[in-house]
C-alpha cells in the first residue's frame, strides 16, 4: 500500500483574474480524495493583483502554501520551486489557469496507487487555442521526438503525478535551463498516460508569448540532443561537397568545352548562402557555449522572497 499525502504545485504569474477559483476548483478536488494534501502556490514574481487575491486566502486555509519568488524566473524554475518544497507522497504540478482540469487527479492518483511513479496527462484535444498554437505545439513535440535520445511522450505539457523518489531525482538536478517535462522522462521509472481534454484559459490571457514559447522549445532540444551540431557539421559537408561538384564543372566549361567564365550573380548566390549557413552554424555552437556557460556561473536557479504557511518540513 502506498501512502497517501499529496502536494499539488500550481505557479502563478499575473493569474488575478483566474486565482479565486483556481483555487476554489483544486481545494474541492482535494478535500474529496482519501489523504491528506497541501496545496503550493509557486508565485512566479507577479505585478498585479494575484498577491494580495492569494494572502486572503492563505490565511483562511493553512493547508494552502505559497512561496514569492525576488522576480519572475519562469514557468519551469517555478514548477522546480514546488518540487523543492513539496512535502507529499506524491506530487501533482498543474497550470493556474484550469486548462488541466483538477478533476483529473484524482483518476492520476488511482493510477500512482496502482504502482506507477509518473502518471502524465496527454492532451487528446485543445480547445481555445490559437491555430498557431495548436499546429507549432503538434509539430514542436514530434520535432523534439526526432531529435532527441529519450523518449518524450507527445502532446504532453507539465500536468502531471510523480512519486516521492521522481520528486527527489528532479530536485536534486540543477540544470538551469530546465525542460521539466523532458527531465521526468529522462528520469525513467515506471510511467504511463491518461488522456483529456485541454480546456480553453478560465480568464485572463497565456503567459507564455512567442518568446517564452520559443525559449522553451530551444531548452527542449538543446538540453537532450546534441543532434542540431551534427545537422549543422553535415550541412558544411554537403554544401563544401556542391562546391566541389561545381568546380568540376567549372574546368570543364573553361578546357573542355572553350566557354568563356560569366556570372558575378552565381557568386553572389553562393557568397550569401554560405554566409547565411555559417552564421547559422555558428549561431547553433554559440547557443550550446551559452548554456555551458549559464551553468557554469552555478547562481541558485530561483530566490525565495517570501514564503506562507510553510513548516520546517517544507524546507
Ligand atoms: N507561468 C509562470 N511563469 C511564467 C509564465 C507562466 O509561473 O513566466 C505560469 C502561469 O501562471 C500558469 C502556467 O505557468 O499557471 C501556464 O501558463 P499559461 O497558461 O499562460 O501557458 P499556456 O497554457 O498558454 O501555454
Ligand atoms: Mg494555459
Amino acid at each position: 500500500m502506498r501512502d497517501k499525502t499529496y502536494s499539488l504545485i500550481i505557479p502563478l504569474y499575473n493569474e488575478e483574474e483566474v486565482a479565486l477559483e483556481c483555487v476554489k476548483r483544486a481545494t474541492t478536488v482535494m478535500e474529496k480524495i482519501d489523504g491528506d494534501y497541501e496545496i503550493i502556490f509557486v508565485n512566479d514574481g507577479s505585478v498585479d493583483k494575484t498577491v494580495p487575491i492569494m494572502e486572503k486566502v492563505l490565511a483562511a486555509n493553512n493547508k494552502l502554501k505559497m512561496i514569492n519568488f525576488s522576480r519572475n524566473f519562469g514557468h519551469q524554475i517555478a514548477i522546480t520551486a514546488g518540487m523543492d518544497h513539496a512535502i507529499g507522497d506524491a506530487v501533482i504540478v498543474m497550470d493556474a489557469d484550469l486548462q488541466d482540469p483538477p478533476e483529473l487527479i484524482p483518476q492520476m492518483i488511482e493510477k500512482y496507487l496502482a504502482g506507477y511513479e509518473v502518471v502524465y496527462a496527454v492532451r487528446a484535444k485543445r480547445k481555445g487555442e490559437s491555430i498557431f498554437k495548436r499546429i507549432s505545439a503538434k509539430v514542436f513535440y514530434r520535432f523534439l521526438r526526432y531529435m532527441c535520445n529519450i523518449d518524450i511522450p507527445v502532446d504532453t505539457g507539465d500536468f502531471r503525478l510523480i512519486s516521492k523518489e521522481v520528486c527527489k531525482v528532479m530536485t536534486s538536478l540543477t540544470e538551469r535551463n530546465r525542460y521539466v517535462r523532458g527531465l521526468v522522462s529522462w528520469v525513467g521509472f515506471k510511467q504511463i498516460g491518461i488522456e483529456y481534454e485541454r480546456e480553453e484559459r478560465f480568464a485572463g490571457v497565456t503567459k507564455y508569448p512567442f518568446k517564452k514559447m520559443l525559449k522553451l522549445s530551444i531548452d527542449g532540444i538543446t538540453s537532450f540532443s546534441t543532434k542540431p551540431l551534427t545537422l549543422s557539421k553535415n550541412l558544411g559537408f554537403f554544401i563544401a561537397l556542391i562546391g566541389f561538384i561545381y568546380a568540376i564543372i567549372v574546368v570543364i566549361q573553361k578546357f573542355a568545352l572553350n566557354m568563356p567564365n560569366t556570372g558575378w550573380a552565381s557568386i553572389t548566390v553562393v557568397l550569401l548562402i554560405l554566409g547565411g549557413v555559417q552564421l547559422i552554424t555558428l549561431g547553433i555552437v554559440g547557443d550550446y557555449i551559452a548554456r555551458i556557460f549559464d551553468e557554469s556561473k552555478n547562481r541558485p536557479l530561483y530566490i525565495v522572497s517570501k514564503k506562507y504557511n510553510m513548516d520546517e518540513h517544507n524546507d
